[in-house]
C-alpha cells in the first residue's frame, strides 16, 4: 500500500514568497525522500537548469487527506548540495543554534483577510460595510464573515499537531487571527508556514481566498500584522532582560535593519495610525498599541515575560523575523 505526501516549499516569488506544492505517491513503511521540482516555473531557477532540490525537514499528518497521509515542510536546494537563496530557513538554522542555551521562544500573530472576488468578504457590491468598531471579536451574521472557514483551519491546525494558542475575528469584516507558538525560533516558523499552508488550501474547498496583504483595503480600515511574541529564559525571569530586549531593539541600526525585512509594504501599514507606531520611529511601551514594541500590562506586574514586536506585516516570512529578533536581543543579552 501507498500514502500521499503533500511536498510543501517556499518558492522565489517578489517581493513577497509564495507557497507551493505537490504530491509524491509513497510505498507504506518508506520516509518522504529527496524530491525536485521546476525551479523556472516558481521564480528558483533559469529555464536552461531549472532543476531545484527539496529536502524535507519536518512532516505532519494530513488533515485534508486524513488518515496517514503527510504534509512534508521542505527547504529548497541547488543541486550542488548548497542552500537555494530563497531558503530564508538556512539562514536562520546557524542564528537558532548559537542561542540556543537562552531558550528563546516565540508566539506569532498571523492576521489575514478573506477574499471572494476581489473584495474582501462582508465588502458590499460596489460599497463599504459600517465603518470599524463592532467586527473585533464580534457575533452575528451581520458582523462575522467567514467563521465557518475559520473553523475548520482551526480544526485542521489542531489536527495536524501544530500549536496553535487561539484564533478571534479582527477589526476590519473579512479580517482574522490566529497565533501560532509559543514555540522556538524553527518551530513556530515552520508551524506558522503549515498553518498558512492549511488556510490558502482549507479556504480554497469554500470557493474564498485568504490573502496576507498589508494594507488589503484603501481608507479607513486596519491593516493585517504578524505581531511577534518574544522571549528568552532570562526574560521569563526577571524584568531588567524584558528592558534590555526592548533597549536592544532600538539601538542604531536595529530599528531600520529589522523594518526593512518586516514584510512588503511594511512603511504603508505602519503609518501612525490603527494600531500601529510610524515605522521610522523606534518607540517602546507598557500596555502601548501606538508602539513599536509593547510590554503587556501583565508582565510589567509580574516583572517578567515576553515582548510584542507589533512592527511584523502579515505577509513577513517568519524565518527572517525570528532570525532578526533573536541575533538582536540574544546578542544583547548574551554580553
Ligand atoms: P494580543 O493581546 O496582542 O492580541 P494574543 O493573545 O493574540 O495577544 O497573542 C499572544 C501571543 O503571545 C500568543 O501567540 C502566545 O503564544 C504568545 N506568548 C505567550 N507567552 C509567551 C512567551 N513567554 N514567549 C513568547 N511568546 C509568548
Ligand atoms: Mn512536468
Ligand atoms: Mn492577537
Ligand atoms: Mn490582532
Ligand atoms: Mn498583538
Amino acid at each position: 500500500m501507498t500514502y500521499k505526501a503533500e511536498y510543501i516549499w517556499i518558492d522565489g516569488s517578489e517581493p513577497t514568497a509564495k507557497l507551493r506544492s505537490k504530491t509524491k505517491i509513497i510505498a507504506d513503511g518508506a520516509e518522504p525522500g529527496t524530491w525536485g521540482f521546476d525551479g523556472s516555473s516558481t521564480n528558483q531557477a533559469e529555464g536552461r537548469s531549472s532543476d531545484r532540490v527539496l529536502e524535507p525537514v519536518a512532516t505532519y499528518p494530513d488533515p485534508i487527506r486524513g488518515g496517514t497521509h503527510l504534509l512534508v515542510l521542505c527547504e529548497v536546494f541547488n543541486i550542488d548540495g548548497t542552500p537555494h537563496e530563497s531558503n530564508t530557513r538556512a539562514q536562520l538554522r546557524p542564528v537558532a543554534d548559537r542561542f540556543a542555551a537562552q531558550q528563546p521562544l516565540f508566539g506569532i500573530e498571523q492576521e489575514y483577510t478573506f477574499f471572494k472576488g476581489s473584495r474582501p468578504l462582508g465588502f458590499p457590491d460596489g460599497g463599504y460595510p459600517a465603518p470599524q468598531g463592532g467586527y473585533y471579536c464580534g457575533v452575528g451574521a451581520d458582523e462575522i464573515y467567514g467563521r465557518a472557514v475559520v473553523e475548520k483551519h482551526l480544526d485542521n491546525c489542531l489536527a495536524a499537531g501544530l500549536t496553535i494558542s487561539g484564533i478571534n475575528a479582527e477589526v476590519m469584516p473579512g479580517q482574522w487571527e490566529f497565533q501560532v507558538g509559543p514555540l522556538s525560533p524553527l518551530e513556530v516558523s515552520d508551524q506558522l508556514w503549515i498553518a498558512r499552508w492549511l488556510l490558502h488550501r482549507t479556504a480554497e474547498d469554500f470557493g474564498i481566498s485568504a490573502t496576507l496583504e498589508p494594507k488589503p483595503a484603501r481608507g479607513d480600515w486596519n491593516g493585517a500584522g504578524a505581531h511577534t511574541n518574544f522571549s528568552t529564559s532570562a526574560m521569563r525571569e526577571n524584568y531588567a532582560a524584558i528592558i534590555e530586549a526592548c533597549e536592544a531593539l532600538g539601538r542604531g541600526d536595529k530599528p531600520l535593519e529589522h523594518i526593512r525585512n518586516y514584510g512588503a509594504g511594511v512603511e504603508a501599514r505602519l503609518t501612525g495610525a490603527h494600531e500601529t507606531a510610524p515605522w521610522s520611529e523606534y518607540s517602546y511601551g507598557v500596555s502601548d498599541r501606538g508602539a513599536s514594541v509593547r510590554i503587556p500590562w501583565q508582565v510589567e506586574i509580574d516583572k517578567m515575560g515576553y515582548i510584542e514586536d507589533r512592527r511584523p506585516n502579515a505577509n513577513v516570512d517568519p524565518y527572517t523575523v525570528t532570525r532578526l529578533i533573536v541575533d538582536t536581543c540574544c546578542t544583547a543579552l548574551g554580553a
